[in-house]
């Protein structure tokens, strides 16, 4: 693409604008709740082909789809029980839900891997539902960051990994969760593929039940959950109790910090935060240490990202 990316303003014009792109199979980033998206017609295999060739993303790496309501979703998965209590407590929201892909669903085998299953999500943010809202198909979008580096929150972020490889972006302000989506696997036993928005302890509250939780490595995890992953340039050192001599630190709670997540100790606002800082942070080139984040609620997709940010490079497969 030869064109340089064009930045859309969210509003009528920018969603006719955007929509057109995409049926064109043309690719346009949007903000979402959890991080901005790199958006492409899930229908078409040309332009699916195009998310993983802008991206440098590994085609074994299965794309999550995006659309407007529960009753588009349905379209393309096999529903089921469980799927309902979760889309009706959590949709529109930050949950991916894995369920058996339609054999009717229509959508390009690129965005599964070929997979027998299909990971959907009807996200919150109102400028993503203006656009599937005008677009009327079903969305494919992996976050929009070059596959490997940091996800983005704000449409500068986009513009700053993947601009002269896209059409568009949507400007549509900082991302509110500012972590990607929990998916939750529902294809077979109910389990928790990768921790996000979705606190894990509200899923299990909704379901009555405690869920299986996968961890980074674990064979059974989401395919292309690789360890190494959200990864700044620096060097980053988890569980800091201080900084060391070059360090920059990333502080959580009363801490004298380069920045904080949150003075605080708030882990909704530390997870807003999080990608912010990070490329904020890996800006300034010095390794990053980082303060000690609970286990608990969102803290575990906080930590679950920053144990891929501080993952060994060398067997570094980009996801
Ligand atoms: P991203 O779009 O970068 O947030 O990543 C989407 C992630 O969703 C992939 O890396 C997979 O781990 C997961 N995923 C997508 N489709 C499936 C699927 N059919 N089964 C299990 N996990 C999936
Ligand atoms: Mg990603």
């Amino acid at each position: 693409m030869a064109n340089a990316t064009e930045l859309l303003q969210a509003d009528a014009a920018g969603y006719a604008a955007a929509s057109s792109i995409w049926s064109a199979g043309g690719l346009v980033a949007f903000p979402t709740e959890t991080v901005y998206g790199l958006g492409a017609d899930a229908r078409n295999d040309r332009a699916v082909a195009r998310i993983f060739e802008a991206k440098g993303r590994p085609r074994f790496n299965p794309l999550i789809v995006h659309v407007a309501s529960v009753e588009a979703a349905r379209r393309y998965v096999d529903w089921s029980d469980e799927a309902e209590i979760l889309a009706s407590a959590f949709w529109p929201g930050p949950l991916t839900l894995v369920l058996p892909l339609r054999a009717d669903s229509g959508l390009s085998p690129l965005v599964t891997a070929e997979l027998p299953t299909l990971a959907i999500r009807v996200p919150a943010h109102p400028v993503a539902q203006g656009l599937l809202t005008e677009f009327g198909g079903p969305v494919a979008a992996p976050s929009a960051n070059p596959s490997g580096r940091i996800s983005p929150t704000t449409a500068a972020h986009v513009l700053a990994g993947l601009s002269g490889r896209i059409e568009a972006v949507i400007e549509g302000g900082a991302c509110a969760v500012g972590v990607e989506s929990t998916i939750v696997g529902l294809a077979d036993q109910a389990s928790v593929l990768r921790p996000g928005g979705v606190p894990i302890e509200a899923l299990e509250a909704a379901l009555g039940r405690a869920l299986t939780k996968h961890t980074a490595g674990d064979p059974l995890v989401a395919p292309g959950q690789m360890q190494s992953h959200y990864a700044p340039g620096a060097p980053v050192r988890l569980n800091a109790q201080e900084r060391r001599a070059g360090e920059l630190l990333l502080g959580f709670g009363t801490v004298d910090a380069d920045l904080n997540l949150s003075p605080s100790g708030d882990l909704v606002e530390a997870a807003a935060n999080l990608f912010g800082h990070l490329h904020a942070l890996d800006s300034r080139g010095s390794p990053i240490a980082v303060s000690p984040i609970p286990e608990i609620g969102l803290g575990r997709a906080i930590n679950d990202r920053l144990r891929r940010a501080a993952a060994p490079r060398d067997d570094r497969l980009p996801g």
